[in-house]
C-alpha cells in the first residue's frame, strides 16, 4: 500500500512526515521554519518543496506516495479546500486555496483538516482512542482545541467546524475569550489561563512556591512552573490545576450527556501535568453526569504526543483516496 505525507502547518514550524497509514508509523520526518511573515504564497511554496524533499530524503519516488494531508491551525472551508481564518499566522489567510495550490505544486492529491481534528483522528486510529467508536479529544495548549469521533466517524460538519470544544460556554457571565465570545472554556483552562491564575497569586502576595520559583518575575510563570510547585505540594499550585481540571470536567460532562463517549482523551502541552489535571477532570465527570452509566467513560491522556497530528492527517488523506 502507498504511504501518505502528513503535515502540521504550525505558526513556528512546518513539520512533515511520511506515514505508513496501515499502522500509524512515522517513517521519515522533516521540519523547517514556517517563516509565516513572508506571506501565504511563500509558505505554500516552502511546503510544496518540503514535501518533495522528504520523499527524496526517504529514498522514495512520488509514485510511492498516495497523497498529502495538511493539518491547519484554524477555520477551513473543507468543501472549497480553502483556509478561512488562521489566528496564529500573519495575515490570517482568508480564502487562500491551500488544497489546490499544494496539489498543483506537488502533483499529488492533497487534503486539508483542522489541526486538532487531525490529532483526534490520529489518537482514535492509532493512539489512546483505539478500539472504541465514540471519542472526545481536548487539546489543551495556548488555546483549547477539540475533536469528536461519533459512531466510528470523525465528526466534521459545516466545512469541518464541528468539535470546537474550547469554545463551549461554561459560564455565561464569564470573561471575554480570544474568539470574541464570553465565558468559553478556553478563557478558564488554557495554558495562558492557568499561568494567569499563578501570576495573580504572586501579584497578590500570597505565600506560594510559584513566587519562589519565578523569583517574583510574573513573566516567568508558566503552566510547567506551576506544575513543579504543585509536585512540591504547594497548595496554591495544586488548587490551580484542580480548578482548571474542574472547568475542563464541566465541559467534558456536557459532552458526555450529548454524545456518550467511551473515551475522553486529554492532550496538548498542558496535559503533560498528567494526573494533576486528569484527576479533577475524572472526579468532575463522575459527579456531574447523572443520566448515563458514567463509570464506563474513561478519561485518559493522549498517547501519540506531537506526532498525533501528522499521523492523523496522513491517515485522513488515505481514507479519502
Ligand atoms: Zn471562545
Amino acid at each position: 500500500m502507498k504511504k501518505y505525507i502528513g503535515c502540521d502547518l504550525g505558526g513556528t514550524n512546518l513539520r512533515t512526515a511520511i506515514v505508513d497509514v496501515e499502522n500509524g508509523a512515522v517513517m521519515h520526518h522533516l521540519s523547517v521554519p514556517t517563516l509565516a511573515r513572508d506571506g501565504h504564497e511563500a509558505v505554500m511554496k516552502r511546503m510544496a518543496d518540503l514535501f518533495l524533499h522528504v520523499i527524496q530524503r526517504a529514498g522514495m519516488k512520488k509514485e510511492d506516495i498516495g497523497g498529502i494531508g495538511i493539518g491547519v491551525p484554524g477555520v477551513l472551508d473543507l468543501e472549497r479546500g480553502e483556509t478561512l481564518f488562521l489566528p496564529n499566522l500573519p495575515g490570517t489567510w482568508p480564502h487562500v486555496p491551500l488544497q489546490s495550490t499544494i496539489a498543483q505544486l506537488t502533483g499529488l492529491p492533497t487534503q486539508l483538516l483542522n489541526d486538532v481534528r487531525s490529532i483526534t483522528n490520529g489518537e482514535w486510529r492509532f493512539g489512546a482512542g483505539r478500539g472504541v467508536d465514540t471519542v472526545v479529544v481536548f487539546a489543551i495548549g495556548t488555546g483549547i482545541g477539540g475533536g469528536l469521533v461519533i459512531n466510528g466517524q470523525l465528526h466534521l460538519s459545516m466545512g469541518g467546524t464541528g468539535g470546537e470544544l474550547g469554545h463551549m460556554i461554561i459560564d455565561f457571565n464569564g470573561p471575554r475569550c480570544g474568539c470574541g465570545n464570553y465565558g468559553c472554556l478556553e478563557a478558564y483552562a488554557s495554558g495562558p489561563a492557568i499561568a494567569a491564575m499563578g501570576m495573580k497569586a504572586v501579584a497578590q502576595g500570597v505565600k506560594t512556591l510559584i513566587a519562589d520559583f519565578c523569583e517574583y518575575d510574573l513573566n516567568r510563570v508558566t503552566p510547567e512552573l506551576i506544575e513543579r510547585a504543585a509536585r512540591a505540594d504547594d497548595e496554591i499550585a495544586k488548587n490551580i490545576y484542580e480548578k482548571a481540571g474542574y472547568y475542563i470536567g464541566l465541559a467534558a460532562a456536557n459532552i458526555c450527556v450529548s454524545i456518550g463517549p467511551r473515551r475522553i482523551i486529554i492532550g496538548g502541552g498542558v496535559a503533560k501535568a498528567g494526573d494533576l489535571l486528569l484527576e479533577p477532570i475524572r472526579r468532575t465527570v463522575l459527579e456531574r453526569v447523572r443520566v448515563m452509566p458514567v463509570e464506563q467513560i474513561e478519561v485518559v491522556a493522549s498517547e501519540l504526543g506531537s506526532n498525533a497530528g501528522v499521523i492523523g492527517v496522513a491517515s485522513w488523506a488515505a481514507s479519502l483516496a
